[in-house]
């Protein structure tokens, strides 16, 4: 099937609460454009280096978002114009990401990134970071980020009821610093390989590239 025809059928199918960010990593630009040319506009790439040649090529009213590990030097460089960032995973890269917004005059919305998965290679808070996080003075001080949600990744495995469970864990969670917050408004959860269980679990943004763009080589 096409790029066109597979993200016309995915959003046919997925729910409509739940937003697709199609993940264009390792892609070149002309077929991120047969994307683009369904009218989706919300993409994703996991590196600031990708995501700053991406943004230079394609159209301008693309919302790009950042959802791969971020290091607080190149925060700088996607701070002009990225829209949101899945993958904050400590205090120090968020006041980072607040100074970087005021010199550009804006506010960045940030989903927290959460540790879920069975697996040493993930990035991501614990639970019990999160919630110190949230709660910190430092953390209520900032006024361009804005944190709208979480973000976590299942482990990499054919077990669906793990997936499940690390899913649903989060999902508990988001409902818990629900009562807290109410601009928690964004679970971001699912992949090509698991975005089925991800909505079944509460998910309502998937980050999908292989299934739109081929296997990466
Ligand atoms: C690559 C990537 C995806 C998309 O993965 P696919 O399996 O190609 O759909 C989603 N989230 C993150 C953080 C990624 O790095």
């Amino acid at each position: 099937m096409s790029v066109y025809d597979t993200i016309k059928k995915l959003k046919s199918e997925i729910p409509l609460h739940v937003k697709l960010v199609v993940v264009t990593k390792t892609h070149p630009a002309e077929k991120i454009l047969n994307a683009y040319n369904t009218g989706h506009k919300i993409f994703g790439e996991n590196r600031v280096q990708e995501l700053i040649i991406k943004y230079e090529q394609l159209p301008k009213d693309i919302e790009w978002h950042l959802i791969g590990h971020l290091q607080t030097n190149k925060v700088k460089q996607i701070a002009p114009f990225v829209s949101l960032i899945h993958s904050v995973d400590s205090l120090k890269l968020l006041k980072e990401i607040n100074k970087c917004a005021e010199k550009e005059k804006r506010v960045i919305d940030c989903l927290l990134q959460i540790y879920v998965a069975k697996e040493e290679t993930k990035f991501g808070l614990s639970f019990e970071e999160a919630e110190g996080l949230l709660a910190s003075e430092e953390f209520k001080q900032m006024k361009n980020i804005c944190v709208v949600g979480l973000m976590g990744m299942a482990t990499l495995t054919d077990n669906e009821t793990q997936i499940k469970n690390e899913f649903r864990s989060l999902k508990t969670f988001y409902d818990k610093l629900q009562t807290t917050s109410s601009k928690l408004l964004t679970l971001s959860m699912g992949m090509s390989s698991d975005y089925k269980i991800a909505i079944e679990e509460g998910s309502n943004l998937i980050r999908i590239g292989s299934l739109v763009f081929g296997e990466r080589h």
